[in-house]
C-alpha cells in the first residue's frame, strides 16, 4: 500500500460487524488503514467498544463520551455514572462522540449543553482533545464550547458538512474537520466548500456503520471504505492521494497523540 491513513469515527463495534470483526479489520488493513479510533456513544456502547479496543489498543484506540442523542433527564448523574464505569479501561484519546443534537429532539437542548459543559471540563482535566457531533446545532455549540473555554486540546467537528462561514469558526477554534461519506453524495456542497479550507485541518472518517460513501450508499458503511473518502477528496481538491494521506494522518496523530504499530 501506498499510504497509510486513520479513520478519525467509526463505530466498528457495533453489532452489524459482530460476526466478523476480523474480516473487517483485514479489509480495513488492506485498504491501507493504520488506525481506526472508536467513538463512544453511552452505557450500552461502552462494553462492545472496550472489547473491540482490546482486541488491538493500536489499531482501536478508544474514546469516552455521551452522545448527545443518549442524554437523559439527568446528565449530571448520568455522567459520572458513565466515567466511573470507564475509570482505568483503556487510554482514552479524546472525550467523544459529545455535542448537541436539534435534529431530532429540540426539547432537550438543555440537559444536551449541560451534558456537553460537563463533558468539555472533563477532557480539560483528563488533557485530552473532544470529539463534537453537531447536527442543526453548528452556532449553539462553537458558543458552548467558547464559553467554556476552548479545551487546550482541541478537537475535531466530526462529519462536517457545514457552510465556508462554519468552517472558518471550526478553524478559529482551532480544531479539525472530520470528513467522510457524505462529501461522495451527488448534491453535498462539501467539496465546494472544502477548496476554502486547507489540507492541515482536515481528518478523514467513515462514521461506521452510518453513511456509506459512494457507491455503497444506504449500505452498511465500514473503515475500508476511508480509502473512498480519500481518493474522491483528492480527486476534488486536485492533489495526490499520497499527498493527502500523508497530511491527514499527520493530523490525527497530532489530534489524537496515536501511537501506531508500525507498518
Ligand atoms: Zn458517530
Amino acid at each position: 500500500m501506498a499510504y497509510s491513513i486513520i479513520d478519525t469515527h467509526a463505530h466498528a463495534y457495533d453489532r452489524r460487524f459482530s460476526d466478523e470483526a476480523l474480516a473487517m479489520k483485514e479489509r480495513a488493513k488492506a485498504a491501507g488503514l493504520c488506525a481506526v479510533c472508536l467513538p463512544n456513544v453511552d452505557e450500552e456502547s461502552l462494553e462492545p467498544l472496550l472489547s473491540l479496543h482490546q482486541s488491538d489498543p493500536a489499531f482501536f484506540p478508544a474514546m469516552l463520551g455521551l452522545h448527545p442523542c443518549s442524554v437523559g433527564s439527568n446528565p449530571q448523574e448520568q455522567l459520572e455514572q458513565l466515567w466511573s464505569m470507564a475509570k482505568g479501561k483503556a487510554p482514552w484519546i479524546a472525550v467523544g462522540e459529545i455535542g448537541l443534537d436539534l435534529y431530532w429532539d429540540k426539547s432537550q437542548l438543555k440537559q444536551q449543553q449541560e451534558a456537553l459543559a460537563w463533558q468539555i471540563n472533563q477532557a480539560k482535566q483528563m488533557e485530552l482533545p473532544i470529539c463534537l457531533h453537531t447536527r442543526e446545532a453548528h452556532q449553539e455549540t462553537v458558543d458552548l464550547i467558547k464559553s467554556e473555554k476552548r479545551p487546550e486540546k482541541g478537537g475535531v467537528f466530526h462529519c462536517f458538512t457545514g457552510t465556508v462561514e462554519e468552517a472558518k469558526q471550526v478553524l478559529d477554534l482551532g480544531f479539525y474537520l472530520g470528513i467522510g461519506g457524505v462529501l461522495t453524495f451527488k448534491n453535498s456542497q462539501l467539496k465546494a466548500v472544502l477548496k476554502h479550507v486547507g489540507v492541515e485541518h482536515l481528518v478523514l472518517e467513515t462514521d461506521s456503520p452510518y453513511l456509506a460513501p459512494v457507491p455503497h450508499r444506504g449500505k452498511r458503511n465500514e473503515p475500508a471504505y476511508t480509502a473512498l473518502v480519500l481518493e474522491f477528496l483528492a480527486e476534488s481538491l486536485g492533489i495526490s492521494r499520497e499527498k493527502l494521506a500523508e497530511t491527514t494522518t499527520r493530523n490525527a496523530q497530532h489530534l489524537f497523540h496515536l501511537d501506531l504499530n508500525p507498518a
